[in-house]
């Protein structure tokens, strides 16, 4: 009775069986992840950052306006 249930891969929509041993789950594959985190990461490069936020994320615990 053991109900295995399956998810959508984020990247290319294949079902997913959500079980250990889908290891990349959600994703179908180790390419799918890949796919999902690249797009991911390009489409924060694309997103315009204010520059504050940027300072903020980059400066850390030094800040000059302190
Ligand atoms: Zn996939």
């Amino acid at each position: 009775m053991s109900q295995i249930s399956t998810v959508e891969c984020p990247t290319c929509g294949a079902p997913v069986e959500w079980s250990p041993e889908s290891k990349f789950r959600p994703f179908c594959s180790d390419r799918c992840k890949l796919i999902d985190l690249g797009a991911w990461a390009s489409e924060e490069h694309k997103i315009p950052v204010a520059p504050d936020a940027e300072d903020e994320m980059f400066s850390g615990d030094f800040d000059p306006r302190h």
